[in-house]
């Protein structure tokens, strides 16, 4: 993760690039930005299955809903 942008920036560039994004990608926990992007400015993103080969284990991915 670039230390030059904020943890917040990353995440919503991750999201704007129409990639999903995990807490493994992002090597801390994302949720806290995923809430704030949703509330405060007004993205939606939903939750899905990651299929990133980071873990073994099933886990929850981030991804943009531009439907809406
Ligand atoms: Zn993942």
């Amino acid at each position: 993760m670039n230390v030059k942008i904020s943890k917040l920036d990353y995440v919503r560039d991750v999201l704007n690039d129409d990639k999903v994004i995990c807490k493994h990608q992002a090597g801390t926990s994302i949720r806290k930005q995923v809430h704030e992007l949703k509330k405060n400015f007004g993205v939606l993103i939903y939750a899905e299955r990651c299929h990133c080969d980071l873990v073994k284990t099933k886990h929850i991915g981030y991804v943009i809903d531009w439907a809406n």
